[in-house]
């Protein structure tokens, strides 16, 4: 039967698109093949490859014991980034939200608490609702994108149990004024250090500059894992207890449940790859904040607004920031260029379809909605090379400067 030997028909599906390989070539889809970035906005590869056999020996180390969840490699990173951010505990968890929920949820918030944050990233917001609290939105102050102190005490009601500022894109929020505020109204201040690892403020860095410090290990972060993962840093012993039982169900000792919790563990193959890398840290920040330096110098004399130096912050440069009210053009200019950009965050939280019973109509919280239309990202990771900085550089000069 000539059939049953005919060789299998060719039928080769189209995949999703998602990968840019596409390979019916012209049928159009979502992600249709592009020129790629000659400068993409980030490419983690180039860390992986400046520390690979490191990392490689790490995760093998974690095969090889393979214990998975809850070791020696969570115990060494707890204690190792404790020590680096000056606090006496930290405590894995599996994402930056969740160490955001459980810090408030430690701080004693629940339904009926309000938690006062910022709107110009989602993340104070959504934090809240998952612990039960309402957000209170308190605008930005432009200069810095952090909590605009001045507009603080205002917000404050009876109902209002923590604060948290945001240490947006790298800089520090002013902690002295909302600690400040803060111990006047009795309330618990929650920082998302999420952007902000080796940041610091008057020579303290972020995660020890409220009752709690909140990050997130995002693979793009200045400290990232190999997937998600974050943690929770304070001095409270109390709070790093109440954290390690939410993230394991709610377990005091191993089968007793002392609270309804949560599984939100950070991962031994995780902790092990974030112990190599939080060695490169500082050398990583220093070299962000060298880009920084040279971009902000070569950018000088445009009609744009460059990120601010503040007097006793030390910004980490997460990312870096620029503001122009031209910004939708300088974009595709840039990306015609091939140079990779992006918008950090172009919608704030209380215009989101998720917060509309809120009631915040535009205009309710003018700097951080002007900031999100007129802010762009530009690529300034640690391993740009120094002809992709001039690259970056000398294209936005001659969008302004033709
Ligand atoms: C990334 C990030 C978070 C959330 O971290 P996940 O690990 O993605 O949950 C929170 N806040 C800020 C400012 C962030 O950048």
């Amino acid at each position: 039967m000539v059939e049953a030997h005919r060789p299998a028909r060719q039928v080769r599906l189209p995949t999703t698109g998602l990968t840019g390989k596409n390979p019916w070539g012209t049928v159009a889809l979502d992600c249709a093949v592009e020129k790629p970035f000659m400068i993409p906005i980030l490419e983690l590869k180039r860390q992986y490859e400046s520390i690979k056999s490191e990392v490689d020996g790490a995760i093998r180390q974690v095969f090889d014991s393979s214990w998975f969840i809850l070791g020696k490699q969570v115990q060494g990173f707890e204690e190792e980034f404790a020590a680096y951010c000056g606090t006496k505990y930290a405590v894995g968890l599996g994402n930056g939200l969740e160490a955001l929920q459980f810090a408030l949820v430690a701080c004693g918030c629940k339904a009926g608490s309000e938690v006062i944050t910022v709107p110009n990233a989602i993340f104070g917001a959504v934090a809240a609702s998952a612990a039960q609290a309402k957000p209170v939105f308190v605008d930005i102050e432009p200069s810095s994108y952090t909590l605009d102190v001045s507009q603080l005490e205002a917000k404050i009601t009876s109902r209002t149990q923590a604060i948290v500022p945001v240490h947006l894109y790298g800089q520090t929020a002013d902690m002295d004024a909302i600690n400040a505020i803060a111990r006047r109204h009795g309330l618990k201040v929650v920082e998302d250090a999420c952007q902000a690892h080796g940041a610091e403020y008057r020579g303290r860095k972020a995660g020890a500059l409220g009752h709690a410090g909140c990050f997130s290990f995002y693979p793009s972060k200045n400290l990232g894992a190999c997937g998600d993962g974050g943690a929770v840093t304070t001095n409270d012993e109390g709070l790093a207890q109440e954290i390690r039982m939410l993230r394991n169900y709610g377990q005091a000792d191993r089968y007793h449940h002392k609270v309804r919790g949560f599984n939100s563990r950070l991962d031994e193959i995780h902790a092990a790859v974030l112990r190599v890398k939080l060695k490169y840290l500082d050398r990583w920040n220093e070299t962000r904040r060298e880009i920084a330096a040279a971009f902000s110098a070569g950018l000088t004399g445009l009609d744009l607004v460059r990120p601010a130096e503040l007097p006793g912050r030390k910004h980490v440069y997460h990312l870096y920031v620029i503001r122009t009210n031209r910004r939708d053009p300088l974009q595709q200019f840039l990306k015609d260029k091939g140079v990779g950009s992006q918008v950090h965050y172009p919608i704030p939280a209380h215009l989101q379809e998720a917060f509309v019973d809120l009631r915040l109509p535009c205009g309710a919280l003018p700097q951080a909605e002007q900031a999100a239309n007129e802010i762009l990202s530009l690529p300034i990771y640690p391993e740009l090379t120094a002809a992709e900085r001039s690259t970056v550089v000398n294209a936005v000069r001659e969008f302004f400067a033709p």
